[in-house]
Protein backbone atom coordinates (compact mmCIF):
# COMPACT_ATOMS: atom_id res chain seq x y z
CA UNK A 1 0.00 0.00 0.00
CA UNK A 2 1.12 3.60 -1.07
CA UNK A 3 0.99 6.81 0.84
CA UNK A 4 -0.90 9.13 -1.13
CA UNK A 5 -0.10 12.93 -1.23
CA UNK A 6 -1.75 16.08 -2.72
CA UNK A 7 0.82 18.83 -4.17
CA UNK A 8 -0.48 21.76 -5.77
CA UNK A 9 -0.71 21.27 -9.43
CA UNK A 10 0.15 24.66 -9.95
CA UNK A 11 0.84 27.85 -8.71
CA UNK A 12 2.77 29.22 -5.43
CA UNK A 13 3.39 25.83 -3.30
CA UNK A 14 3.82 23.41 -6.28
CA UNK A 15 7.50 23.76 -6.58
CA UNK A 16 8.70 24.14 -3.26
CA UNK A 17 6.68 20.82 -2.94
CA UNK A 18 8.47 19.31 -5.24
CA UNK A 19 11.69 20.70 -4.05
CA UNK A 20 11.05 19.44 -0.38
CA UNK A 21 10.24 15.81 -1.73
CA UNK A 22 13.48 16.05 -3.68
CA UNK A 23 15.58 17.27 -0.54
CA UNK A 24 13.87 14.34 1.25
CA UNK A 25 15.82 11.80 -1.18
CA UNK A 26 12.41 11.17 -2.98
CA UNK A 27 12.43 11.10 -7.23
CA UNK A 28 9.22 11.96 -8.76
CA UNK A 29 8.61 12.07 -12.30
CA UNK A 30 7.05 15.81 -12.73
CA UNK A 31 5.68 16.00 -16.01
CA UNK A 32 3.84 19.04 -16.64
CA UNK A 33 0.57 17.63 -17.67
CA UNK A 34 0.37 14.78 -15.31
CA UNK A 35 -1.97 13.80 -12.83
CA UNK A 36 -0.62 11.63 -10.65
CA UNK A 37 3.01 10.54 -10.35
CA UNK A 38 4.49 7.29 -8.63
CA UNK A 39 8.15 7.97 -6.74
CA UNK A 40 10.50 5.38 -7.86
CA UNK A 41 12.08 5.18 -4.61
CA UNK A 42 9.55 5.54 -1.70
CA UNK A 43 6.08 4.33 -1.31
CA UNK A 44 4.72 7.70 -2.18
CA UNK A 45 1.91 8.65 -5.28
CA UNK A 46 2.28 12.36 -5.89
CA UNK A 47 -1.51 13.39 -7.33
CA UNK A 48 -1.34 17.34 -8.35
CA UNK A 49 -4.83 18.98 -7.34
CA UNK A 50 -5.67 22.31 -7.42
CA UNK A 51 -4.74 24.15 -3.99
CA UNK A 52 -8.15 25.03 -2.98
CA UNK A 53 -9.96 21.25 -3.44
CA UNK A 54 -6.99 19.52 -1.42
CA UNK A 55 -8.56 20.09 1.91
CA UNK A 56 -11.70 17.87 1.15
CA UNK A 57 -9.63 15.05 -0.66
CA UNK A 58 -7.95 14.27 2.33
CA UNK A 59 -11.21 15.05 4.23
CA UNK A 60 -12.47 12.14 2.06
CA UNK A 61 -9.52 9.90 2.16
CA UNK A 62 -9.03 10.06 -1.49
CA UNK A 63 -5.55 11.05 -0.63
CA UNK A 64 -4.37 10.35 3.11
CA UNK A 65 -1.59 13.09 3.48
CA UNK A 66 -1.25 16.81 1.32
CA UNK A 67 1.12 19.82 1.42
CA UNK A 68 -1.29 22.84 1.28
CA UNK A 69 -0.89 26.64 2.56
CA UNK A 70 -2.26 26.75 6.29
CA UNK A 71 -4.75 29.40 5.26
CA UNK A 72 -6.75 27.25 2.51
CA UNK A 73 -7.53 24.82 6.02
CA UNK A 74 -8.31 27.81 7.27
CA UNK A 75 -11.03 28.91 4.86
CA UNK A 76 -12.01 25.58 4.23
CA UNK A 77 -12.11 24.06 7.84
CA UNK A 78 -12.47 20.58 7.23
CA UNK A 79 -10.65 19.85 10.80
CA UNK A 80 -7.99 17.49 8.71
CA UNK A 81 -4.26 16.58 10.92
CA UNK A 82 -2.00 19.70 10.37
CA UNK A 83 1.18 17.18 11.18
CA UNK A 84 4.10 19.74 10.69
CA UNK A 85 4.95 23.60 9.61
CA UNK A 86 7.21 23.24 6.35
CA UNK A 87 8.54 27.00 6.40
CA UNK A 88 7.74 28.13 3.23
CA UNK A 89 5.46 29.91 1.31
CA UNK A 90 4.97 32.43 4.21
CA UNK A 91 2.06 34.95 4.25
CA UNK A 92 -0.56 36.41 5.89
CA UNK A 93 -4.22 37.34 5.24
CA UNK A 94 -4.78 41.05 5.90
CA UNK A 95 -7.03 44.15 5.37
CA UNK A 96 -6.16 46.69 3.35
CA UNK A 97 -7.29 49.70 2.07
CA UNK A 98 -6.88 52.67 -0.60
CA UNK A 99 -3.59 55.15 0.15
CA UNK A 100 -5.63 57.69 0.75
CA UNK A 101 -8.20 56.26 3.04
CA UNK A 102 -7.87 57.33 6.70
CA UNK A 103 -8.28 54.76 8.30
CA UNK A 104 -8.92 55.23 11.86
CA UNK A 105 -8.92 51.52 13.38
CA UNK A 106 -11.34 48.12 12.88
CA UNK A 107 -14.28 50.21 13.52
CA UNK A 108 -13.95 52.00 10.06
CA UNK A 109 -14.69 48.16 8.61
CA UNK A 110 -18.28 48.84 10.01
CA UNK A 111 -20.59 48.78 7.26
CA UNK A 112 -18.14 48.61 4.58
CA UNK A 113 -17.85 46.60 1.22
CA UNK A 114 -14.90 44.28 1.62
CA UNK A 115 -13.77 42.75 -1.18
CA UNK A 116 -11.89 38.97 -0.53
CA UNK A 117 -11.22 35.07 -1.72
CA UNK A 118 -11.36 34.01 1.80
CA UNK A 119 -15.00 34.83 2.91
CA UNK A 120 -15.14 32.02 5.76
CA UNK A 121 -12.25 33.58 7.39
CA UNK A 122 -13.14 37.54 6.93
CA UNK A 123 -16.96 36.63 8.80
CA UNK A 124 -14.38 34.47 11.18
CA UNK A 125 -12.46 37.41 11.87
CA UNK A 126 -15.49 40.54 11.96
CA UNK A 127 -17.48 38.87 13.79
CA UNK A 128 -15.20 37.96 16.38
CA UNK A 129 -14.61 42.15 16.25
CA UNK A 130 -17.98 42.54 16.38
CA UNK A 131 -18.13 43.74 13.04
CA UNK A 132 -20.63 43.71 10.01
CA UNK A 133 -19.42 44.66 6.68
CA UNK A 134 -20.44 43.44 3.13
CA UNK A 135 -18.68 40.76 2.48
CA UNK A 136 -17.78 40.44 -1.64
CA UNK A 137 -16.45 37.00 -2.62
CA UNK A 138 -14.45 37.29 -5.95
CA UNK A 139 -12.02 34.67 -6.94
CA UNK A 140 -8.76 35.71 -8.14
CA UNK A 141 -7.19 39.55 -8.29
CA UNK A 142 -8.68 40.81 -5.07
CA UNK A 143 -6.24 43.97 -5.74
CA UNK A 144 -8.43 45.88 -7.86
CA UNK A 145 -11.87 45.73 -6.83
CA UNK A 146 -11.54 48.81 -4.33
CA UNK A 147 -9.57 50.77 -7.90
CA UNK A 148 -13.11 49.16 -9.85
CA UNK A 149 -15.58 51.00 -7.56
CA UNK A 150 -16.22 47.35 -6.32
CA UNK A 151 -15.31 47.74 -2.35
CA UNK A 152 -14.03 50.00 -0.04
CA UNK A 153 -11.48 47.48 1.30
CA UNK A 154 -9.29 43.95 0.48
CA UNK A 155 -8.94 40.80 2.39
CA UNK A 156 -6.01 39.08 0.95
CA UNK A 157 -2.63 37.60 1.32
CA UNK A 158 0.13 39.45 1.52
CA UNK A 159 4.00 38.40 1.56
CA UNK A 160 6.20 41.35 -0.12
CA UNK A 161 3.26 43.51 0.00
CA UNK A 162 4.35 44.48 -3.44
CA UNK A 163 0.69 43.28 -4.93
CA UNK A 164 -1.12 45.83 -2.58
CA UNK A 165 1.61 49.09 -3.17
CA UNK A 166 1.60 48.60 -7.21
CA UNK A 167 -2.60 49.16 -6.49
CA UNK A 168 -2.41 52.00 -4.38
CA UNK A 169 -3.23 49.80 -1.29
CA UNK A 170 -2.05 49.95 2.46
CA UNK A 171 -2.35 46.59 4.62
CA UNK A 172 -3.92 48.23 7.80
CA UNK A 173 -4.40 44.92 9.91
CA UNK A 174 -3.04 41.48 9.86
CA UNK A 175 -5.79 38.68 10.23
CA UNK A 176 -3.29 35.28 10.60
CA UNK A 177 -0.37 34.30 9.40
CA UNK A 178 -0.14 31.12 7.11
CA UNK A 179 2.82 28.80 5.87
CA UNK A 180 2.57 25.73 3.78
CA UNK A 181 1.72 22.63 5.81
CA UNK A 182 2.03 18.86 6.10
CA UNK A 183 -1.71 17.87 6.66
CA UNK A 184 -3.30 14.25 6.58
CA UNK A 185 -6.37 12.56 7.11
CA UNK A 186 -7.03 11.58 10.85
CA UNK A 187 -8.00 7.93 10.27
CA UNK A 188 -4.73 6.48 8.46
CA UNK A 189 -4.50 3.30 9.11
CA UNK A 190 -0.85 1.40 10.91
CA UNK A 191 0.69 1.05 7.58
CA UNK A 192 0.02 4.69 6.56
CA UNK A 193 1.15 6.26 9.71
CA UNK A 194 4.33 4.24 9.59
CA UNK A 195 4.92 5.66 5.87
CA UNK A 196 3.88 9.09 7.41
CA UNK A 197 6.34 9.01 9.92
CA UNK A 198 9.08 8.23 7.63
CA UNK A 199 8.30 10.88 5.50
CA UNK A 200 7.58 13.45 8.64
CA UNK A 201 11.12 11.95 9.96
CA UNK A 202 12.85 12.97 6.56
CA UNK A 203 11.58 16.52 6.24
CA UNK A 204 12.20 17.28 9.93
CA UNK A 205 16.02 16.50 8.99
CA UNK A 206 15.87 18.56 5.67
CA UNK A 207 14.14 21.47 7.38
CA UNK A 208 16.64 21.59 10.90
CA UNK A 209 19.56 21.50 8.20
CA UNK A 210 18.45 24.49 6.22
CA UNK A 211 17.95 26.18 9.75
CA UNK A 212 21.67 25.46 10.87
CA UNK A 213 24.94 26.13 9.19
CA UNK A 214 27.91 24.14 10.37
CA UNK A 215 30.80 26.39 11.63
CA UNK A 216 34.44 25.84 11.73
CA UNK A 217 37.12 27.82 13.55
CA UNK A 218 40.74 28.39 15.05
CA UNK A 219 40.76 30.07 18.52
CA UNK A 220 43.82 29.97 21.24
CA UNK A 221 43.86 27.12 23.65
CA UNK A 222 43.75 30.34 26.67
CA UNK A 223 40.12 31.37 24.85
CA UNK A 224 39.12 27.50 24.24
CA UNK A 225 36.34 27.87 27.32
CA UNK A 226 34.54 31.20 26.55
CA UNK A 227 34.51 30.15 22.56
CA UNK A 228 32.49 26.93 23.69
CA UNK A 229 30.49 28.48 25.90
CA UNK A 230 28.99 30.27 22.34
CA UNK A 231 28.79 27.02 20.44
CA UNK A 232 26.56 25.10 22.45
CA UNK A 233 26.38 22.73 19.08
CA UNK A 234 24.62 18.99 19.03
CA UNK A 235 25.82 17.82 22.18
CA UNK A 236 29.07 19.92 22.46
CA UNK A 237 31.87 20.97 20.48
CA UNK A 238 34.27 19.15 18.49
CA UNK A 239 38.07 20.25 19.28
CA UNK A 240 40.92 19.06 17.28
CA UNK A 241 44.36 20.48 17.87
CA UNK A 242 46.68 22.43 15.47
CA UNK A 243 49.73 21.94 14.57
CA UNK A 244 50.83 24.58 15.68
CA UNK A 245 50.91 24.55 19.67
CA UNK A 246 48.63 26.70 21.87
CA UNK A 247 46.24 26.85 18.66
CA UNK A 248 43.23 24.52 18.33
CA UNK A 249 39.90 24.18 15.44
CA UNK A 250 36.46 23.63 17.08
CA UNK A 251 33.67 22.63 15.33
CA UNK A 252 30.01 23.18 15.88
CA UNK A 253 26.46 23.89 14.71
CA UNK A 254 24.86 27.27 14.80
CA UNK A 255 21.23 28.33 14.65
CA UNK A 256 20.07 30.30 11.77
CA UNK A 257 18.31 32.89 14.07
CA UNK A 258 21.65 33.60 16.11
CA UNK A 259 24.05 33.00 13.67
CA UNK A 260 25.39 36.67 13.05
CA UNK A 261 24.63 37.64 16.60
CA UNK A 262 27.32 34.54 17.68
CA UNK A 263 29.82 35.30 14.89
CA UNK A 264 30.09 38.76 16.37
CA UNK A 265 30.69 37.08 20.00
CA UNK A 266 33.26 34.63 18.13
CA UNK A 267 34.98 37.24 17.00
CA UNK A 268 35.47 39.49 19.75
CA UNK A 269 36.37 36.46 22.12
CA UNK A 270 39.38 36.32 19.83
CA UNK A 271 38.18 33.10 17.24
CA UNK A 272 39.94 33.30 13.85
CA UNK A 273 39.74 31.53 10.48
CA UNK A 274 35.78 31.14 10.61
CA UNK A 275 34.57 28.84 8.27
CA UNK A 276 30.72 28.49 7.72
CA UNK A 277 29.25 25.47 5.76
CA UNK A 278 25.69 24.85 4.45
CA UNK A 279 24.68 21.59 6.35
CA UNK A 280 22.58 19.50 3.81
CA UNK A 281 20.67 16.87 6.67
CA UNK A 282 20.80 17.19 10.06
CA UNK A 283 19.51 14.35 11.76
CA UNK A 284 17.73 15.51 14.97
P1 LIG B 1 -1.91 30.34 -5.54
O1 LIG B 1 -0.66 29.95 -6.23
O2 LIG B 1 -2.26 31.78 -5.76
O3 LIG B 1 -3.02 29.36 -5.75
O4 LIG B 1 -1.57 30.32 -3.95
C1 LIG B 1 -1.37 29.14 -3.28
C2 LIG B 1 -0.97 29.39 -1.86
O5 LIG B 1 0.27 30.10 -1.82
C3 LIG B 1 -1.91 30.22 -1.03
O6 LIG B 1 -3.00 29.50 -0.53
C4 LIG B 1 -0.97 30.64 0.08
O7 LIG B 1 -0.86 29.61 1.05
C5 LIG B 1 0.39 30.76 -0.59
N1 LIG B 1 0.84 32.17 -0.73
C6 LIG B 1 2.00 32.64 -0.26
N2 LIG B 1 2.14 33.95 -0.49
C7 LIG B 1 1.07 34.35 -1.15
C8 LIG B 1 0.64 35.62 -1.68
N3 LIG B 1 1.33 36.73 -1.56
N4 LIG B 1 -0.54 35.65 -2.35
C9 LIG B 1 -1.25 34.53 -2.50
N5 LIG B 1 -0.89 33.31 -1.99
C10 LIG B 1 0.25 33.22 -1.32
Amino acid sequence: MNLKIAVQKSGRLNEDSLKLLKECGISVDNGKEQLMAQASNFRLEVLYLRNADIPQYVKDGVVDIAIIGDNTEREKKTGIRRVLDLGFSRCRLSIAVPKATEFTGLFWLQGKRIATSYPNSLKDFLTENGLEAEIHEISGSVEIAPNMGLADAVCDLVSSGSTLFKNGLTEVFRIFESEAVLVANPGLNGEKLALLEQLVFRIRSVLAAKNNNYILLNTPVEKLEQVCRLLPGMRSPTVMPLRDTGWVSVHSVVHEDRFWEVIGQLKEAGAEGILVIPIEKMIV
